[in-house]
């Protein structure tokens, strides 16, 4: 399929300049080189999430945090799939925190988009768990704002043991497909951090707040995407530079990769007929 048939018929109902737009067509151009009957998207709850509604192809559009559980499922059941997990900021490091945490340490073949707009835009406007500190909401009011340290994605998912850790930003089509397809292209946890501004209920992280900090890896001098030491120091640095690129890579055997179970081949083409599950119910009456 092409980037313009990846395109489903429902009509998109993201406010007019969200940075979703962008992540849609970035996307779009990755999935236009995988082929359709192979590839599933997942997604949770949320306005990133509802990227799974505007397209073609095999989606579930999941519950709230739940995405990598659910794309965990879909691996473990035909592991020859690709899979890949998308949804916001929210819905990642809020309620799907702990399944990120422990799908990085497992390294499974997925990739995860994380489209970070710093702020609960489908229930307008709350402070989320990667809100700026001081960033005032509707309920982080000031003169405070919010009191709680922000989650810096790229560096949880380096700690955590993704193997594959890149950010990239909105604006910047051709980079976020690079970002998306290597991603893509790597066996083992892959995940992509986006910037993303909400232009309804962030009036901080706009489009110009992130351009003036964005900076690329490669001009950094102690760039190294071999050193997960160095990667983690440059994913520490959030403030008047926020670097986006490729962070760390290495490779790690995969989760699906080593179970005994899946070596013959994909659970759902197992022969179920022969196997006899009743010693299994006996334990059970
Ligand atoms: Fe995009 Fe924010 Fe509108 Fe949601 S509320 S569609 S994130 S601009």
């Amino acid at each position: 399929m092409s980037a313009r048939e990846m395109q489903g018929t429902h009509t998109s109902t993201w406010c007019m300049g969200c940075g979703n737009f962008g992540i849609f067509h970035a996307l779009k151009n990755v999935l236009a080189t995988l082929s359709a009957n192979d590839t599933v998207l997942v997604t949770g709850i949320g306005c990133s999430s509802k990227i799974a509604q505007y397209m073609n192809g095999y989606r579930v559009e999941s519950l709230h945090g739940r995405s990598l559980p659910v794309a965990t499922g879909v691996k473990l059941a035909n592991h020859h799939l690709t899979v890949i997990a998308e949804g916001g900021d929210g819905d990642g490091m809020g309620l799907g925190m702990g399944h990120f945490v422990h799908t990085a340490r497992r390294n499974l073949d997925i990739s995860y988009f994380v489209h970070n707009n710093q702020i609960y835009g489908l229930t307008k406007g709350q402070a989320s768990p990667t809100t700026d500190l001081g960033t005032v909401t509707k309920f982080t009011p000031p003169p405070l704002g919010n009191v709680e340290k922000p989650v810096n994605i790229a560096h949880t998912a380096l700690s955590m043991g993704a193997t594959f850790v890149a950010r990239t930003f909105t604006a910047n089509v051709p980079h976020m497909t690079e970002m998306m397809a290597a991603a893509v292209a790597h066996r083992g946890f892959a995940v992509v951090e986006i910037l993303q501004p909400c232009v309804s209920f962030n009036a901080v992280n706009t489009y110009a707040w992130y351009k003036q900090r964005v900076r690329d890896l490669k001009e950094m001098d102690e760039y190294d995407p071999e050193n997960q030491e160095k990667a983690l120091a440059l994913a520490a640095l959030w403030g008047d530079i926020i670097p986006i690129g490729l962070f760390y890579k290495e490779s790690r055997p995969t989760f699906d990769g080593v179970l005994p179970q899946l070596q013959a081949g994909p659970l759902v083409e197992a022969n179920l007929q022969q196997v006899d599950i009743t010693p299994l119910m006996q334990e059970f009456v």
